[in-house]
């Protein structure tokens, strides 16, 4: 046991990473204990990302629905307006009640939580700036790096979080911005688009690559941007920014293509910076102790999330793999149960990944590009929502199931679903894939009806054999 001013645990860093292995600590009978910044837990994930941007996607989606799908539904108002501090107001709810409900969970599983800047002295002390003022070190024998990420900004360009915002910023914006300009087209530029584009802004989305998302499977992306497209989100592909003047009322972005070539100019009320994030050990005092990073600034670790440094683990963005949120609790979780002598274990090719824009993006496993890359010899099964009963009856029939099986032993290697909802359909196919099921397992499992989750049955069905209702 540890001593009485000693932790067993120590977790720098309070997000989605952080809180949930300090919890998990707390439950395995560790004295445990958590320090973070910013004053409230839940990190990026729940402060300035995930969550927020949940808020917003859903209240755009009822005012985008209530403009353009009510009426053929028969439901008819005289007038539809949007109150913009009001949505706003619910989304700071929803933050606030959850970051509060973490810190019920710390006094739940006594969990000490220290509200303050942590850095290392020694690779068991942790000197910790309060929040309050004043300064006190923590002990531990084992200390988890949760410090999360931090926006990129690009070479050239100044973020105000007012003219030229990050995801933050995108996340609090005043006024509906008539034109918006978005830099890179990966998730979050995307959903944070998609939730100004769907209040009234012109949406263009500018990405150096020739594909957005480049992640997804490329048949399923095609569909997306068109889908995107439709909803009037303009892209401009093979696309670099050169150059970005503030200075007056409207922001002026000069643009050409990716290789190089004739220059451009794009106007813009507000432009989102949203080229990825970076690690974040800023002032950590990683050189104090000899922690190594790599080119990228990731923190790497061994299989039992221990940096280079022996009792000092990372976990969550600031290690490589996926910067998800569910990610970062599966590393937490995993981490945890190795300082405590027992088994973890986290899969980054079981980790899905979901685009929340209306239809949803969901995928797990692998893409037919990946599939094809590795030489395995695979069957494809799909099924469109054009001929689900459940997303006609709603009238939301936009998207597709893809299947991809190997074909010798019918094993599942990848789903990738665009529909409503489908980050919660998705979940029947991770844990397909998690347990090695083959597609005539799902095939053969029973689905109610009538549901849009018979669409991954008839997706699975089309992978060894033929669907019913195509
Ligand atoms: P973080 O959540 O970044 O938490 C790290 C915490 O450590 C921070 O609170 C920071 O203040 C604190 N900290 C840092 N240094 C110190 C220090 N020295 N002392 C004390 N405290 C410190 N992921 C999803 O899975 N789904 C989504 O829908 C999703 N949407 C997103 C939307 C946006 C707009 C953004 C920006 C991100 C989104 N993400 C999403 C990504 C997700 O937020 C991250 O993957 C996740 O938060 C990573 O968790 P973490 O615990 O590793 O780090």
């Amino acid at each position: 046991a540890a001593a009485a001013d000693e932790n067993d645990v120590v977790v720098i860093g309070g997000g989605p990473g952080g809180y949930v292995a300090a919890i998990k600590a707390a439950q395995m009978g560790l004295k445990t204990t958590c320090i973070e910044k910013r004053g409230t837990l839940g990190g990026t994930c729940l402060n300035v990302g995930c969550i927020p941007s949940k808020a917003l996607l859903h209240s755009s989606h009822m005012y985008h629905e209530a403009k353009h799908a009510f009426p053929s539904h028969g439901v008819k108002f005289s007038q539809l307006e949007i109150d913009l501090p009001a949505m706003m107001a619910q989304k700071d709810k929803a933050v606030s009640g959850l970051t509060r409900g973490i810190e019920g969970l710390f006094k739940k599983n006594k969990v000490n939580y220290v509200k303050g800047f942590g850095k290392f002295v020694s690779p068991s002390e942790v000197s910790v700036d309060t929040i309050e003022g004043g300064n006190t070190v923590v002990k531990a024998k084992n200390i988890i790096i949760a410090t999360g990420s931090d926006v990129k900004s690009l070479p050239g360009i100044t973020i105000d979080e007012k003219k030229i915002v990050s995801s933050t910023g995108a996340l609090s914006l005043s006024e509906v911005p008539k034109k918006l300009v978005v830099i890179g087209a990966g998730y979050i530029g995307l959903e944070m688009g998609s939730v100004w584009g769907r209040l009234g802004s012109e949406v263009t989305v500018v990405e150096f690559a020739p594909d957005i998302v480049p992640s997804m499977d490329g048949e399923v992306r095609k569909q997306f941007q068109r889908m995107l497209e439709k909803q009037k989100m303009k892209f401009m592909l093979k696309t670099k920014v050169v150059g970005i003047d503030a200075s007056g009322d409207v922001v002026k972005l000069t643009v050409e293509p990716a290789a190089g070539g004739e220059q451009s100019t794009l106007e813009a009320d507000v432009v989102l910076v949203s080229a990825g994030r970076i690690p974040y050990t800023a002032g950590l005092g990683l050189d104090t102790i000899g922690v190594q990073t790599d080119k990228a600034g990731r923190i790497p670790v061994d299989k039992h999330f221990m940096t280079n440094v022996s009792g000092v683990y990372a976990i969550g963005d600031v290690i490589p793999g996926p910067m998800l949120a569910h990610k970062a609790e599966e590393d937490g979780v995993a981490c945890v149960e190795f300082i405590a002598g027992k088994v973890g274990h986290v899969d980054y090719d079981m980790v899905p990944g979901v685009v929340y824009t209306h239809p949803e993006v969901a995928s797990v496993g692998k893409t037919e590009e990946q599939v094809k890359a590795l030489g395995v010899a695979y069957q494809v099964g799909k099924f469109p929502f054009m001929a689900n009963s459940r997303a006609k009856a709603i009238d939301d029939a936009e998207g597709l199931v893809k299947i991809l099986a190997e074909k010798e032993t019918d094993k599942i290697l990848g789903v990738h679903i665009m529909a409503p909802n489908a980050g919660e359909l998705i979940h029947e196919a991770v844990l397909a894939l998690q347990y090695g099921a083959s597609s005539e397992d799902i095939a053969r499992t029973c689905h109610a009806h009538p549901t849009m989750s018979e669409a991954v049955k008839e997706a699975a069905m089309a992978t060894y054999d033929k669907p019913i209702h195509m």
